[in-house]
């Protein structure tokens, strides 16, 4: 069980001599003008001594692991860099984590924001220097220490091939537990294929990880929904244990008048028919209304569709966009100003205006933010004075929650919940023994990284409880 032992404290390595401590060394980007026309990806990697020199930097000390939800060993694979081994890097970061690169690419990377060298200069570009070892490897398999062990006869049915199952079904392999993963989508991915575009996540990373993760023998059920296609309880009864990463997938929608009109979508069905190929187009004026990765993507992707003004419209100010303060949601937005979006802050929409059916403008009221001890500013319409926006495309990124629908009332009533996530124990399980649940159905943080350590833990929580005597073995790491 080398990979759920908790992490040992160790005496951090000398720091290396390097020319300036406090500097990053810059990582190449496509100009704005030339990436808004595709959706290739805009984030060159870091070549070798790029990254060599980048990783020197570090000073080994850990601290920033508190920030990594899946606790990954930044310090040992950071220096592993440094010291010209991306193999031994990439080693070590596959103990946590099965998905490498994808994290390379879009981990929301808050450890970067504890890192020490960010209290005087630069913290270390952690995120940019995962992709470098995760990419210097092309078959994993070459690297991974884990070999899986002998089959236990235990099957999971696994539901949702997000990063939170994929990462459940590549633990449970590796003990011997047969993971077959059912998804209503004809892809694997979950959220990562069908909401996080090209331009920052290519699907051959994807479809890389996913092979790696399937080679170890899980199985998968496209076009299955559970609910419709098969049942919750003939899982429940055909399996050892039921594991939840359903995501978050019912849209939240602004309450508008006049919402009925054609050319109004919600992000996620806009993205996703994007990502799908059966929204090909957009109109010449789009307003996107949200603040979060999710309004900012749909702001950028319209752009890429040929949009020629794209503006975003949030009922808050900046700094009380979700995810902030980090150095993912300033990035975020810094990549979409330079891009030519236009933002629009404190402003709440209350009516859609049509011509003939279509979405011809928004009305919207401006806000007054009041500051609300310990919480983030509560916006307030100051409603004496309409305000007026043309566009023929309005795309709602507001929120989604899960959708329990695939889960029959009888069985939904005994799954307590903490607001609108399903509550989990320590170790990924549900009020309903047997039945785990993990990733943005559970979690708060609703990213990736935090899917993968939910993931984990569902893991180890599924091995005690399909192995009681070996309960000793499972460990999650602190
Ligand atoms: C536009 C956008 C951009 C984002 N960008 C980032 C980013 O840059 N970095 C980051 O870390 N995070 C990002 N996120 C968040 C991240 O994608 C999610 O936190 C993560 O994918 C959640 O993983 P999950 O495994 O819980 O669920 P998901 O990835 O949502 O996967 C759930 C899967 O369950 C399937 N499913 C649902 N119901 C059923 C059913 N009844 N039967 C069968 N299958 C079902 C769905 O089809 C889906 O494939 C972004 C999200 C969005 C929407
Ligand atoms: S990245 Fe920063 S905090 Fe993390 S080990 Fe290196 S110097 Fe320390």
């Amino acid at each position: 069980m080398e990979e759920f032992k908790m992490s040992e404290k160790k005496t951090p390595p000398k720091p290396l001599p390097v020319k300036d401590r406090f500097k990053r060394v810059p990582i190449k980007m496509r100009s704005p003008e030339e990436r808004i026309h595709d959706f290739d990806l805009y984030i060159h990697g870091y070549t070798d001594e790029e990254a060599r020199a980048e990783a020197a930097r570090c000073l080994a000390c850990n601290v920033c692991v508190k920030g990594c939800p899946a606790r990954l060993d930044i310090g040992a694979y950071v220096r592993a860099i440094a010291d010209g081994e991306p193999k031994n890097a990439l080693q070590i970061i596959l103990k946590d984590l099965p998905l490498p690169t994808i994290c390379g690419y879009v981990c929301t990377h808050n450890c970067e924001d504890l890192c020490v060298l960010g209290r005087r200069g630069d913290p270390i570009a952690i995120r940019h220097l995962k992709r470098y070892a995760a990419e210097a490897v092309e078959d994993y398999s070459e690297v991974v220490e884990a070999t899986p062990e002998p089959d236990t006869g235990k099957k999971v049915a696994i539901i949702g091939a997000g990063p939170a199952g994929l990462t459940l079904a590549y633990r449970l392999a590796l003990k011997g537990v047969k993971p077959v993963i059912f998804d209503a989508l004809p892809y694997p991915g979950g959220t990562m294929y069908v909401g996080i575009p090209p331009y920052r996540l290519p699907r051959k990373v994807i479809e890389k990880e996913v092979e790696f993760i399937k080679s170890f023998g899980v199985e998968f059920r496209f076009n299955t929904r559970v609910g419709e296609d098969i049942p919750f309880e003939k899982l429940m009864e055909e399996y050892d244990a039921v594991f939840i990463g359903v995501g978050n997938h019912r849209p939240r929608r602004v309450e508008c008048k006049g919402s009925d009109c054609s050319g109004v979508y919600h992000a996620l069905e806009f993205l996703r028919g994007v990502a799908l190929g059966e929204i090909k187009e957009v109109g010449r004026r789009v307003a996107v209304i949200g603040g979060g990765f999710t309004a900012m993507d749909a702001a950028r992707v319209s752009l890429r569709l040929g949009a020629e003004k794209v503006m975003v419209l949030y009922r808050r100010r900046a700094q009380d966009r979700p995810g902030y303060p980090s150095s993912n949601a300033e990035e975020e937005l810094r990549e979409a100003e330079e891009e030519g979006i236009e933002f629009i802050w404190t402003v709440t929409p209350f009516e859609y205006t049509s011509k003939d059916g279509h979405i011809s403008g928004i009305k919207y009221w401006k806000n007054r933010m009041i500051e609300v001890p310990g919480k983030r500013a509560k916006p307030e319409p100051i409603k004496d004075q309409e305000y007026f926006v043309e566009v023929d495309t309005v795309i709602e990124a507001t929120g989604q929650k899960i959708d329990f629908d695939f889960i029959p009332e009888e069985i939904r009533e005994k799954l307590e919940m903490s607001w609108s996530e399903i509550k989990v124990n320590e170790f990924g399980e549900t009020s309903i023994p047997g039945v785990f649940a993990g990733g943005d159905a559970t979690n708060e943080k609703k990213d990736i990284i935090s899917a993968v350590a939910d993931g984990n833990r569902a893991a180890v929580g599924i091995l005690r409880y399909l192995f009681p005597e070996r309960a000793e073995e499972f460990h999650i790491k602190e």
